[in-house]
């Protein structure tokens, strides 16, 4: 997909400044857990931005209808994508452990979590990831065609939303079959 960026203007200035940034983003599919959505109308997302003094913040919501197959019966199933975005990005890289270690071995305090931020470069903002992982965080774990979706037969595959198969009744007379006791029901035993 097309890299989301804004870049920064007048607008923001000072500190406190903010602006709105609102668009659409051509994305046909994606793919999570093995499993392909389809985005028939792309996706949409409103933020605002903001100058926080130390770096831009954009905050807002990404949007989406996705269209995908139910983890049970496999028809299809759709669901609606209300993503929050929520992002910091710095002018300058913080003064890390790195400047502040007098020992100069990179102590054990700086560790890779603190590489994990976003920064402005090129004057600009760089939403495209923080804008992905909006979209990944709220597809569902399991998504359905509808709540209550019995699903698929594991015996013979009949999608049970559309009706029962006999497997259940069979699978319980195979069992009294089986019991030890069935084994006595022929036998004429003495009062
Ligand atoms: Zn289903
Ligand atoms: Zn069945």
């Amino acid at each position: 997909m097309e890299p989301i960026v804004y870049r920064l203007d007048s607008r923001l200035a000072n500190p406190g400044d903010l602006t709105s940034f609102a668009g659409h983003i051509d994305l046909p599919s994606y793919e999570l857990g093995g499993r392909e959505f389809v985005l028939p109308e792309g996706l949409d997302y409103d933020l605002v931005l903001t100058n926080g003094g130390e770096g831009i913040l954009a905050s807002g919501m990404l949007r989406g209808h996705v269209e995908g197959s139910c983890d049970r019966c496999l028809e299809p199933a759709s669901f609606e994508i209300a993503g929050e975005v929520n992002e910091y990005y710095l002018f300058a890289a913080p003064q890390d452990a790195r400047a502040h270690d007098t020992d100069g071995d990179f102590g054990e305090d700086y560790s890779e979590e603190d590489d994990d931020f976003f920064l402005v470069e090129d004057d600009s903002v760089d939403l495209t990831e923080a804008l992905l992982s909006a979209l990944l965080m709220d597809t569902p774990f399991v998504v359905l065609c509808r709540e209550d979706c019995k699903g698929l037969c594991p015996h013979c595959g009949q999608n049970l939303n559309e009706g029962e198969c006999d497997c259940a009744s069979r699978e319980a007379e195979r069992k009294a079959e089986m019991s030890p006791f069935a084994a006595l029901k022929g036998l004429d035993l003495p009062e």
